[in-house]
């Protein structure tokens, strides 16, 4: 499921620390949101298809509750937050925090500032908003002949205690870039060449 927030006017996008506070200040604002970017026309049940108002509940605010077939939809399901234990609230955060950050942004920053007890949670949510930010259409690099792609691998991971020397638990990773070249550098400077690095792809490769 593909919702795109900035082509729906119905669903604001916070633009800065007290927008998003202003927004979202509890679970029910998130589930609320969720609600409406799934249903724009109002809630329809997955199960039995009728529409109409739904029951919503204070202790779970992940959930609707059709008034015909008294059967839950949650209102997580087909997202990258689904069946999660973590609130809406920190969910809601986490994608602020992606979407606005500057990015490189490491699981033990993202762990600290959203409060969370396990850098496991942490790692989990950044996955997966991470994975749920490529474009589904996602197209190939490299297929513009007029300019190359770069590409070199490296080993990334660290040497795990007790395990002496050598290359251990590390992962090969290949990685191709474009290299783009700016049509007009609009710069004096001989070593600004205009070339830039455009889209990235890595992979994790067996070897
Ligand atoms: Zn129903």
């Amino acid at each position: 499921m593909v919702i795109d927030v900035l082509e729906r006017d119905d669903l604001p996008f916070p633009r800065s620390l007290p927008e998003f506070q202003r927004l979202f200040p509890n679970e029910a604002a998130c589930a609320a949101y969720l609600e409406r970017a799934r249903w724009s026309d109002g809630f329809v049940c997955d199960h039995c298809g009728t529409p109409g108002e739904p029951y919503r509940f204070a202790n779970r605010p992940g959930v609707c509750r059709c008034r015909h077939c008294n059967r839950d939809t949650s209102l997580t399901a087909g997202t990258v937050m689904e069946r999660t234990h973590t609130p809406l609230s920190v969910w809601f955060w986490a994608a602020y925090l992606v979407a606005s950050q500057t990015p490189g942004m490491s699981a033990v920053q993202f762990q600290r500032q959203l409060g969370l007890s396990r850098y496991e949670t942490a790692f989990q949510i950044l996955h997966k908003l991470r994975v749920g930010m490529v474009r589904p259409d996602q197209d190939r690099i490299g297929g513009n002949p007029a300019e190359h792609v770069e590409a070199d691998e490296t080993y990334v991971g660290g040497h795990a205690r007790g395990k002496g020397r050598g290359v251990h638990d590390m992962a090969l990773v290949a990685g191709a870039v474009e290299v783009k070249q700016r049509k007009h550098s609009g710069s004096l400077n001989k070593r600004r060449t205009g070339r830039y690095a455009g889209r990235v792809r890595l992979a994790v490769v067996p070897d």
